[in-house]
């Protein structure tokens, strides 16, 4: 199989050829230099590193419902808030099942790993586990432990089942309770991550003291908040249609012009489908809409090439023979590759080649 395009990956967008056998790159070159075998099957399209999903919360795909009116705190804050009552009250098969069919709908669009935030503490971790078993998503759970103050046999037993921890806010929890928890996760090398200015404006200091390895919303960060975070080296995943459901937008501009690390991920499941190709669109189309363009390459990079960098899986965000991860091809025009791949892909352009595994699950 050929494809004649462009690569979108790493090293930018660039013309080029790319022949794949049983869905692995085995040869790539300048677009019109192939050396072609008269019966290979020759397609067009952009060839691209599978995408990741930055942020979910898969656990809250048991409700379909349309979302009661309310600001953000009385719908998602913890302990009580209206998906914490849903969650409570939905049976533990219930729950396996609805975020069985989230995973099933992000392989059927290509992504190849979700970067999830898992609450309800171990039994919670465990439910996840169970649900991506035989998933060919690679699901990187960040557990929540639920005893405040921290218990440390708790945190531990979540540490133990998740691979990581992933917190509420840096104002909902002390910064006792957010050392204990960085402590006990570097000392495992597991990543530490926390939401920050999502509601509300939260000082740098509070949620850069201990340094989380990933940072999620930043909605109501200032611009010097952005140039602390990019200078502290963490990455953040943005969920823009999240945000936009309670009237805010992250500032992308500013952030693609400060150098932040971006990730995108689809956030709570109840109130959006986890499609990473609709979060690229319409965290395009909103920056225009505030004024505020980003580059479609900087959106691409973020679902395609920084969140494997961190997840220390690098050779997966280059299309290049020998990666560990299967590329995507698009059926897409070719000419400007970033922009196509951020506005124009449906699911039913992605063609798939063989039976996805589940990628390696080295590094986070
Ligand atoms: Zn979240």
């Amino acid at each position: 199989m050929l494809v004649e395009g462009a690569i979108l990956d790493a090293d930018g967008p660039r013309a080029a050829y790319v022949r794949l056998r049983e869905g692995r790159v085995v040869e790539t070159g300048a677009r019109g230099t192939d050396s072609s075998h008269g019966r290979e099957r020759r397609i067009s399209g952009i060839v691209i590193p599978s995408p990741v999903n930055g942020h979910t919360h898969l656990g809250d795909a048991m409700s379909t419902r349309e979302p009661p009116p309310g600001p953000l705190a009385r719908l998602v804050q913890p302990p009580h808030g209206y998906k914490f009552r849903l969650l409570a009250t939905t049976p533990p098969s219930e729950k396996i099942r609805a975020m069985r069919a989230a995973l099933a709908r992000m392989q059927r669009a290509g992504v190849a790993v979700t970067i999830d935030f898992r609450e309800e503490g171990r039994d919670g971790v465990r439910l996840l586990r169970s649900a991506a078993r035989a998933s060919g998503v690679r699901t990187v759970i960040l557990g929540r432990p639920l005893a405040r103050p921290i218990d440390r046999d708790e945190l531990a037993e979540v540490l133990r089942v998740a691979d990581g921890i992933g917190l509420s806010s840096a104002r909902d929890e002390t910064v006792e309770t957010r050392r204990a928890v960085a402590r006990a996760c570097r000392t495992r090398r597991k990543p530490f991550a926390l939401h920050a200015s999502e509601a509300a404006r939260e000082d740098p200091t509070a949620y850069l003291e201990p340094r989380p390895d990933l940072l999620v919303h930043l909605t109501e960060a200032t611009r010097d908040d952005l140039a602390a975070v990019e200078r502290a080296g963490v990455p953040v995943a943005v969920c823009p249609r999240s945000n936009a459901l309670f009237g805010r937008q992250p500032d992308l501009r500013a952030m693609e012009r400060l150098g932040v690390t971006l990730f995108l991920g689809t956030d709570n499941a109840m109130f959006h489908s986890p499609s990473i190709w609709r979060e690229l669109e319409f965290a395009y189309v909103g920056s225009r809409l505030r004024h505020r363009p980003v580059s479609a390459l900087y959106l691409a990079g973020a679902a395609l090439v920084e969140p494997w960098k961190w997840l220390g899986v690098p050779g997966a965000a280059r299309v290049a023979p020998g990666t560990e991860v299967r590329p995507l091809v698009l059926r897409l025009p070719s000419d400007d590759p970033a922009y196509q791949v951020v506005t124009r892909t449906t699911e039913h352009l992605i063609l798939r080649f063989g039976t996805r595994r589940a990628p390696p699950q080295g590094g986070a």
